[in-house]
């Protein structure tokens, strides 16, 4: 596997890849067997990063540090790193894994998101890919003291992919602390992948996402999440310039 090429912004590591590398990378870490953790990198992973050494280190020892959103794009060119490609978002690349197990017969394993939700999505992606390979699901909880239980649950199953959905960093956590007991060959944290697709909660339309307005439309339909909407958003933009005026003087 030729070496990725990374961006670093704010002493967090990314790599500048597409979706079609992604899937073509995961078919690789697949191959080879072992165990493999990719992360999907938005600028509120950064800043979380920039107060959680644990958390930038998951970051930047993972095998795939995923682009997950246009702030990552922007802020890579705003400080002269080379230039990441195109936006790999998590929801979509859950879409594109079911595509790959239908192909080739790769078994995913659907850990997190409240009750029900898991299953209701496994069923969309089912609409999709007939013959998604479910290995299992399972809400289950990112708390310390059901760590072990769910380890069990999981380790029979033998999946090839395990998708995570705690939010992060939990379900980062969560996968660096047992991956080398899973031995999977993929484990990625997924967000609120499963509700996207599920349709629990809607993504924003195109032409919202086109406008790089998707945070707008999650602050409208989820208020309640505006910590988490500064922090991507106004925090972040304000590391970057600092980061870069501070580079400059
Ligand atoms: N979640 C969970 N258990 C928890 C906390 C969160 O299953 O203890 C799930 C939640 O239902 C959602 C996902 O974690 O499906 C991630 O949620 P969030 O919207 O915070 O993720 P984001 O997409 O913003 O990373």
């Amino acid at each position: 596997m030729s070496p990725l090429h990374t961006v670093t912004i704010l002493n967090v590591n990314i790599h500048a890849v597409t979706n079609e590398q992604t899937a073509q990378l995961v078919e690789q870490f697949i191959a080879k067997g072992g165990s493999h953790q990719i992360v999907t990198v938005n600028p509120e992973f950064v800043v979380t990063a920039q107060s959680d050494e644990q958390f930038r280190q998951i970051i930047n020892q993972a095998d795939l540090a995923l682009p997950d959103g246009i702030g990552i794009l922007k802020a890579a060119q705003f400080l002269g790193q080379p230039a990441v490609p195109e936006r790999v978002a998590g929801s979509d690349l859950v879409v594109r894994l079911a595509e790959l197990s239908h192909q080739h017969g790769y078994r995913i394993y659907f850990l997190g998101a409240w009750e029900g939700v898991a299953e209701q999505a496994i069923a969309v992606l089912k609409q999709r890919c007939p013959n998604l390979q479910v290995a299992g699901f399972f809400a289950g909880s990112p708390r310390l003291e059901d760590n072990e239980a769910i380890v069990e649950r999981i380790l029979p199953t033998r999946p090839d992919i395990l998708l995570v959905a705690y939010g992060a960093p939990k379900q980062d956590k969560w996968i660096a602390r047992n991956q080398a007991r899973l031995q999977i060959p993929v484990a990625i944290g997924v967000g609120g992948s499963f509700d996207f697709i599920a349709g629990t909660v809607s993504r924003a339309p195109e032409w919202v996402q086109r406008l790089n307005l998707e945070w707008l439309h999650r602050l409208i339909k989820e208020p309640w999440r505006w910590r988490r909407i500064w922090n991507a958003v106004p925090r972040f933009s304000w590391l970057i310039l600092r980061s870069k005026l501070g580079r400059l003087r």
